[in-house]
């Protein structure tokens, strides 16, 4: 819904619009991937409902395939409700319904999918058994990881060294860090103390600020932002997500990676919606081409 203010405790707003729409950082992921060229698999447990049987034809037609996600007899699916305010503002309440419930047996039954992978991709919306399966299987097969930590909690010491490369946003960085969110700590502080758990790169996204690029032996690197005319953030790190697991596809430096991600990301904030927001190969290559270096 769309809504002047987020409402305070207890108050009762007028929206002034309203959409459904497919979501789930995994699914808004694949699509923003699926757009932007990449050949992509999505591996999910889906709810028993008109939700969860939405997702199937919707991937489809974004041209994903959906073979390896399952449905869960009688379980609801799972569903965020959001609201975003006309400056741009969101609060999110997210149940997590059959989607959490995804495990290491749903991940291994989907093995085949990871076969010919060059990148997996996981968000944190799943059993910590489903993300680590999904790492060692990624590994197994030679594919890059990028690990999503959002929602953020304290990742296994097991994963860290099965982590190609970790995308937190700068506040999901602190959590991680176990810092509190007054705590003094700038962003290449963050990045450096995630690298030295274990993980190959860290690329942190910092909103309007753009992202980072944090490579071990190698000074911080920022990656400027894209100015465009945002109406809606949501989904803004999903579309980064999708976004660089194709330019490492594609065999790009991670700096490059990060830069068409942040190109991509910020058009995505520039319609309203999740899945639906995310943008075409052309236009994040017309807006990344605005930042690259010049070839001579
Ligand atoms: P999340 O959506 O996970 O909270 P961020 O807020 O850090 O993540 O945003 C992810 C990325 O989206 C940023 O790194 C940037 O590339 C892009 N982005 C977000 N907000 C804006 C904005 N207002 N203008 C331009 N780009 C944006």
């Amino acid at each position: 819904m769309r809504v002047p203010h987020l409402p305070a405790p207890g108050e009762t707003l007028l929206a002034t619009g309203f959409t459904t729409g497919p979501g789930g950082k995994g699914c808004n992921a694949a699509v923003a991937a699926a757009r932007l060229g990449g050949a992509v698999s999505l591996v999910a447990r889906l709810g028993d409902d008109d939700n969860g049987r939405s997702g199937p034809p919707f991937w489809q037609a974004e041209g994903i395939d959906s073979s390896h996600c399952r449905t869960a007899a009688g379980e609801p699916n799972a569903v965020a409700q959001i609201l975003v305010a006309d400056g741009g503002e969101n609060c999110i309440s997210v149940f997590r319904g059959a989607g959490f419930a995804l495990r290491s047996d749903d991940v291994h039954a989907a093995e085949p999918a990871f076969v010919q992978a060059r990148v997996v991709g996981m968000p944190l919306e799943i059993q910590d058994e489903a993300v680590f399966a999904a790492l060692q299987i990624a590994r197994r097969h030679g594919a890059t990881t990028v690990l999503n930590p959002a929602p953020a909690r304290r990742l296994p010491d097991t994963w860290w060294p099965l982590i190609d490369v970790l995308t937190p946003n700068a506040l999901e960085a602190r959590q991680l860090c176990g810092l509190a969110l007054d705590a003094p700590a700038t962003l290449p502080e963050l990045g450096a103390a995630l690298l030295t758990r274990g993980c190959g790169a860290v690329v942190m996204t910092d909103g309007a600020r753009g992202a980072w690029v944090f490579e071990r032996d190698q000074p911080p690197l920022h990656v400027p932002p894209f100015t465009v005319m945002t109406v809606d953030t949501v989904g803004a790190g999903d579309a980064f997500n999708g976004a660089l697991m194709v330019a490492l596809g594609e065999s790009r430096p991670l700096a490059q990676a990060a830069l068409f991600a942040n190109a991509a990301a910020a058009l995505s904030t520039t319609l309203h919606g999740a899945a639906a927001a995310m943008p075409r190969r052309h236009e994040v290559d017309a807006l990344a081409a605005l930042q690259l270096p010049s070839t001579p």
